[in-house]
């Protein structure tokens, strides 16, 4: 009996050898929901109950747009939209595909986004990434927003779309700067080459989303050059740096 046990586990990691390893603590595991163990499942920070009518964060109160939305300057997105918080655990999940190359994660963090989606009824006529520069992509190797996008494109049956969006400037880091510089720092660093997809519903992916300046950004070129109706956006986490962000803005008025 020993023996065919090992066998069978044998057997097993020659075909599934990245899935038997949950994503996030690394224990084996069978097949679970994500290639996440049930322990670490249940600590997810899955965001849930009152959120903000524009950007998804989660709210305490009973306004319908967070502090930071009602400060900030014009939206062009319509809606944006994330599964998860952005700690500590998901901030490990998100570098290890953006620096460390295991892009199998895609894969998983398009299933979290495709759940979201169906959760939130959010029907689009196609999907974007938000681009990168094609030389940062070079050096990558692979740009981790279109790898999320392709597989939830093959998840959703939904078109993907990665040359009508594209990225002509790299913008500096964003780390330190407050929301209004950041929105300055990102203007002009996108544009849309067509207006195929005129009067439609786009839905742009990104793998984090901070103060939403980026995917405003985006929104405004896909909806002024490429007169789309409406953006909406799905990111895998929303960071909560929002409140350091709010602390800085709160300090320079
Ligand atoms: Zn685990
Ligand atoms: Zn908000």
């Amino acid at each position: 009996m020993k023996f065919l046990k090992i066998t069978k586990e044998k057997v097993l990691d020659i075909f599934f050898p990245d899935h038997m390893k949950c994503i996030i603590c690394g224990n084996e595991i069978s097949h679970m929901k994500y290639d996440i163990c049930d322990r670490c499942y249940e600590h997810l920070p899955f965001i849930v109950g009152r959120t903000c009518e524009r950007c998804g964060q989660r709210i305490k109160t009973d306004d319908r747009f967070c502090d930071n939305c009602k400060r900030s300057g014009e939206f062009f997105f319509t809606r944006a939209f994330s599964p998860l918080q952005y700690t500590d655990t998901i901030v490990g999940l998100v570098h290890k595909l953006k620096y460390h190359n295991h892009q199998y994660l895609a894969a998983n963090m398009a299933e979290v986004l495709y759940d979201k989606l169906s959760d939130e009824e959010i029907k689009c006529d196609v999907i974007m990434p938000v681009p990168m520069m094609d030389r940062k992509k070079k050096r990558r190797g692979y740009n981790q927003a279109e790898l999320i996008a392709q597989e939830l494109a093959k998840l959703s049956n939904m078109p993907i779309d990665t040359t009508t969006l594209i990225r002509v400037w790299e913008d500096n880091s964003q780390t330190a700067l407050t929301s209004k510089e950041r929105r300055e720092n990102v203007r002009g660093c996108f544009k849309c080459t067509s207006k195929d997809y005129k009067g439609k519903n786009i839905l742009l992916i990104d793998d984090v989303y901070t103060t939403g300046s980026t995917a405003n950004e985006c929104a405004r070129v896909l909806r002024k050059q490429g007169r789309v109706a409406n953006v909406y956006v799905l990111t895998f986490a929303h960071s909560e740096e929002n409140k350091n962000i709010q602390g800085l803005t709160n300090k320079d008025k």
